[in-house]
């Protein structure tokens, strides 16, 4: 019987699914026959090791897992997890060994190529060797360019270097690939660009990078801030207008905005706009401090000494840790001429000390900084730092 063209395509098709099914199994096959590193998994100490780490024992992880390793010597996961503990504990250079060592071995696919590459460029960059992180990173991406790991770490490189533009390159390529949302990352990355041309004085390419960064998230607050530094001297009505929106958009940062709005609404003859700015935010929030602060402030430079004073014995009962208000309560005494000799030193005394911080912790790793960073220090995240607000001791309401 002739066969129809119908199952004559149906057999070709039949046999070409069943030499591509035949070559993937012997390709798995033999990456089985590669994987199946002696059974490092059945091993007690691998068990007692996956048990460190999952209660944070790390010690004991790095000590169990090790044995591990003398019995199977093979076993790259094993390596890889060790590495990474090391690093952990701040073995930094027992991380870099077991890297190089594990980059000599020929049996490595591409991704675990590029994946040790990573790790021994984010080893360098922890023990403070930036060139060689540069270089292991640049490694791993040409052996696998979509290796978020190096990029990451590439990306990190960039941004403790200050080369912004090339930290926001970096950042899109990450948000391409992880297919997230890094608007916030990026914008203020703009807002960094933004920074540079400013001080070199390329005020249009500064304002251009505010716009973009705020165009990307709204909540980039120092790039309100300057774009409305940029406008204060030409045109303080625009400038006003940027900050007040700045407050709208983050009403709990506020606070930075204070000063250029308070001089805005001078240089547009308006200063009771300000007045009734911080009366807003402090119904909004009646622990606001900071509001309570600037207000107190601008009317004791008004004269009106005796309504500052009310304003910060009310800041001072919602938040009586905060130094500042404490320091505002006796200049505040002072012009109203309360103070002796005695106490006008001790005020002196404590004006040059520098005790008068202003607190801001990070909320993802609780790193302490005496001013306002946008960028945390310690953990490297964005717009992680606010002020630290410390109720009043338990009983005293
Ligand atoms: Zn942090």
């Amino acid at each position: 019987m002739p066969m129809t063209d119908t199952a004559l395509l149906a057999v070709l098709l039949a046999a070409l699914a069943g030499l591509l099914a035949g070559r993937a199994w012997a390709a798995s096959r033999r990456r089985a026959e590669l994987r199946t590193r002696p059974g490092f998994r059945s091993s007690p100490h691998y068990t007692e090791g996956l048990h460190g780490l999952a209660t944070g024992q790390l010690e004991a992880a790095i000590r169990e897992l090790g044995k591990v390793l003398r019995e199977h010597p093979d076993a790259v996961e094993v390596q890889q997890v060790l590495s990474h503990l090391y690093r952990e504990v701040g073995q930094v250079e027992r991380a870099i060994e077991i890297h190089r060592s594990l980059l000599g071995r020929a049996d490595l696919t591409r991704a675990e190529r590029g994946y040790i590459l990573a790790s021994l460029g984010t080893d360098y960059r922890k023990a403070g060797f930036l060139d060689r992180a540069a270089q292991s990173y640049g490694e791993a991406l040409a052996v696998d360019p979509k290796n978020v790991h190096a990029l990451v770490g590439q990306q990190k490189l960039y941004e403790e270097q200050r080369q912004w533009r090339e930290a926001y390159e970096a950042q899109t390529r990450i948000a391409r690939l992880r297919k997230s949302d890094d608007g916030l990352v990026l914008g203020f990355l703009q807002a960094e660009m933004g920074h540079e041309a400013a001080k070199a004085g390329r005020h249009e390419a500064a304002e251009e990078a505010f716009r973009t960064a705020l165009s990307l998230d709204r909540r980039v607050f120092p790039a309100h801030l300057a774009l409305a530094e940029l406008w204060a001297k030409r045109d303080p009505r625009r400038a006003a207008a940027i900050l007040e929106d700045a407050i709208g958009t983050a009403p709990e940062r506020a606070y930075l905005a204070f000063e250029p709005l308070e001089k805005a609404y001078a240089a547009i003859g308006e200063p009771a706009r300000f007045v009734a700015l911080c009366e807003r935010l402090v119904a909004q929030d009646p622990r606001d401090w900071r509001a309570r602060l600037a207000l107190a402030r601008h009317l004791r430079a008004d004269g009106r000494a005796g309504e500052a004073l009310g304003l910060l014995l009310r800041a001072l009962e919602a938040n009586p840790h905060v130094l500042i208000v404490h320091l505002e309560i006796w200049r505040t005494l002072g012009a109203q001429q309360a103070l002796g000799p005695e106490e006008r030193r001790y005020v002196a005394t404590v004006e040059e000390s520098a005790l008068y911080i202003d607190p801001h912790i990070c909320t993802v790793c609780r790193y302490r900084a005496d001013d306002m960073l946008w960028r945390c220090p310690h953990c490297h995240e964005w717009n992680t730092l606010v002020e630290e607000r410390v109720g009043p001791a338990a009983g005293t309401r």
